[in-house]
């Protein structure tokens, strides 16, 4: 795949990039390596302070920046921004948190036969970061903002679409002062990425994109002995009870489906609907996919702009076309419009079955399907028949039924008559296909530290007896 800035709107070549060198990447990682051997001395404190001139960066750059990433992919330039000031807000929770989130831990000394016994939080070294370009702003920044603040260096192999936003983030920290080489980006094609996981100075990875190439790096890590997170695909279900709230839950599901285009890992995909509110709930998400506006994503009253690439758009007709093919019904979208860019309305379908292939596979485009079922246990049968698990929601009223979805959705996360959407305060992740390991919260910046145990015996020399083995 090329490097290049490609604009979704028009299908234009605005710029191309060559891929560093076998050489430059040597170099690159060279130099990673050094950075590290100081940078894991640094304070908490000078850290935290990098960090937040990094998040005064992001304000100050807010505008330019949203045109950039509308223009490299797409999203509209009012989700860029609310994007922007994600990251800074995420920048500034873990300067003010990452100390006592890695704080040496006490261990009943007495217990283990010490004087004093503890727990390290230490840096890993170079983190490898393979990123999609969907949200390239946050996916890099939940990636860095714990990993840096923790005392890693970081390695960003951006998606190639979205070039001229990973070389701005290598800006961005070199700007916020960061020493040289602490965060670098790797403007390189994902056929590198085996080579520089197996390099000996690279000492884990992260990826964000879909599941297959998660397959790919956690079989490679796996070989190399290297830790990894995974953050995969989704299908997330939206499950709609009799007590929920139909108008909220259905304006909800309308914006938690074509969000960032439809092009979201936790949109909501799959909207199953309880049989006694079912027609009533199809024809109020059906008016507001319907009033949803497509159209040119620099223009603030758009609310859904055009998928990031061409194949991306082809990959949703298919999916769209074959469950059509098979009997599926369109009620609302379903057809590209006749205009340049890669442009995909709101499309709701319903009757999907499971020999149609959106039933299984991830539709990563602003296409909905609709399933009616009889009671709460078809509802979570429904809900589990897939190989994701990565976010899910259940709008109901009904405490009892809260309880069960909350238990037995078989998910990372759920959502409680809500959209299902990262914090920094809540752990992020999936189970099954969608991959392992936690970001964000405490458990997102121990992900890229080793837990070390520290013993300390009594300092008199002539006493062995409490290093004695049993
Ligand atoms: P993708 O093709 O997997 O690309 C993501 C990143 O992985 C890119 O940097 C890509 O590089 C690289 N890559 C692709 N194949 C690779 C391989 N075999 N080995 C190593 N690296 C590889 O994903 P996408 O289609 O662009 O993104 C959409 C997918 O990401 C969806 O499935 C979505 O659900 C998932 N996603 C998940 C989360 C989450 O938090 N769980 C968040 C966002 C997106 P190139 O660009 O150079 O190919």
């Amino acid at each position: 795949m090329a490097i290049a800035t490609i604009n979704p709107t028009t299908g234009e070549t605005l710029k191309t990039f060559e891929p560093l060198t076998d050489a430059e990447l040597e170099d690159r990682l060279a130099r990673a390596a050094a950075a590290f051997r100081s940078y894991r001395l640094t304070s908490f404190a000078q850290r935290a302070q990098w960090m937040r001139a990094a998040a005064d960066v992001l304000d100050a750059e807010t505008d330019t920046l949203a045109e950039l990433m509308t223009t490299e992919m797409g999203k509209t330039v009012k989700a860029a921004r609310a994007e922007i000031g994600k990251c800074a807000a995420g920048c500034r929770y873990y300067a003010e948190h990452a100390e006592q989130m890695l704080a040496p831990a006490p261990v009943d000394a007495a217990a283990v036969k010490a004087s004093s016994a503890y727990v390290v939080w230490q840096p890993l070294g170079p983190v490898l970061a393979v990123m999609p370009w969907n949200f390239p702003m946050w996916q890099a920044m939940r990636f860095a903002a714990p990993a840096l603040m923790a005392g890693n260096v970081g390695l960003l192999k951006h998606a190639s679409n979205v070039p001229q936003t990973a070389l701005f983030l290598e800006e961005l920290f070199r700007r916020a002062g960061f020493p040289d080489d602490v965060f670098q980006t790797l403007l390189v094609g994902s056929d590198k990425v085996e080579a520089i996981l197996r390099d000996d100075r690279v000492a884990a990875a992260t990826l964000t994109g879909s599941t297959p190439a998660g397959r790919s790096v956690a079989s490679i890590a796996g070989d190399a002995l290297k830790t990894t997170v995974l953050e995969l695909g989704g299908s997330d279900p939206f499950v709609v009870m009799p007590s929920a709230d139909l108008e909220k839950a259905a304006e909800v599901a309308a914006t938690a489906r074509c969000q960032n285009n439809g092009q979201s890992c936790i949109a909501a995909k799959r909207f199953i609907v309880h049989a006694d509110v079912a027609e009533r709930f199809e024809q109020l998400f059906a008016d507001a996919m319907g009033a949803l506006v497509l159209g040119d994503p620099t223009d603030d009253g758009t609310d859904v702009g055009p998928l990031a690439t061409e194949q991306g758009r082809k990959d949703v007709q298919e999916l769209v076309d074959d469950a059509v093919g098979k009997g599926a019904t369109v009620l609302v979208g379903g057809t590209a419009p006749e205009r340049p860019g890669w442009y995909y309305p709101p499309t709701l379908l319903s009757g999907v079955t499971k020999d149609m292939r959106m039933y299984y596979e991830e539709v990563f485009g602003p296409v909905a399907q609709l399933h009616v079922v009889p009671d709460l246990d078809a509802a979570l049968e429904l809900a589990n028949d897939t190989e994701f698990g990565l976010g899910s929601n259940a709008w109901t009223n009904d405490p009892a039924e809260q309880e069960r979805f909350a238990r037995d959705l078989n998910a990372g996360m759920v959502f409680i008559n809500g959209m299902t959407a990262s914090y920094p305060e809540l752990p992020f992740g999936g189970v099954k296909s969608s991959g392992y390991g936690r970001e964000l919260s405490d458990l997102g910046i121990r992900e890229f530290c080793s837990a070390k145990s520290v013993w300390i015996g009594e300092s008199d020399a002539g006493d062995t007896s409490t290093a004695r083995p049993e």
